[in-house]
């Protein structure tokens, strides 16, 4: 412990996926930090996730973050020279109603727009009476 900084620009506490992403980009951005984790690493729901990358939502604001993110994972590998099992597999989702059907072509429209997140509709004829 000897070499534990005493001085800090930023302190970060929790080494969840939240406080490890903080340092990541603060560190990036050129700052000091410092993580405290009580625990260790991911000891927290971090460590319960599926791992399951979602590239959808109805928030323009939450999709643009997941575009960065699944931009991100791709290249962390490399970026931070160590080895990531990172699989891409996209997602389905199913709309029942008429209502999540807008929803799904507003998220589809958001995804075009800027976001350049790929995402088809298939709708399936109805079951024959
Ligand atoms: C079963 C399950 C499955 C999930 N699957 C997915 C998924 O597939 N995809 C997805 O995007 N999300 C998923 N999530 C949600 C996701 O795991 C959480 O949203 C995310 O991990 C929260 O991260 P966090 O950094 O905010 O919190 P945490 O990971 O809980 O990190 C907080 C950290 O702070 C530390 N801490 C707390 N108090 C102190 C203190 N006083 N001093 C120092 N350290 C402290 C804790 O030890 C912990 O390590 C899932 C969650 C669960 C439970």
């Amino acid at each position: 412990m000897s070499d534990f900084p005493t001085t800090t620009r930023v302190v970060i506490i929790g080494g969840g996926v939240v406080g490890a992403s903080c340092a990541y980009h603060i560190a990036k951005a050129g700052w000091d930090c410092v993580l405290l984790e009580k625990n260790e690493l991911t000891a927290g729901s971090t460590w319960h996730a599926a791992g399951n990358c979602p590239s959808f939502s109805s928030s323009w604001a939450v999709m643009n973050m997941q575009r960065y993110s699944l931009e991100l994972y791709r290249g962390l590998a490399d970026e931070v020279d160590y080895p990531m099992n990172y699989h891409v597999t996209g997602s389905i989702r199913l709309a029942h109603s008429k209502e999540r059907m807008q929803e799904f072509e507003r998220a589809r429209a958001m995804g075009r727009c800027k976001l350049s997140t790929k995402c088809k509709i298939l709708v399936c004829a109805p079951p024959e009476q």
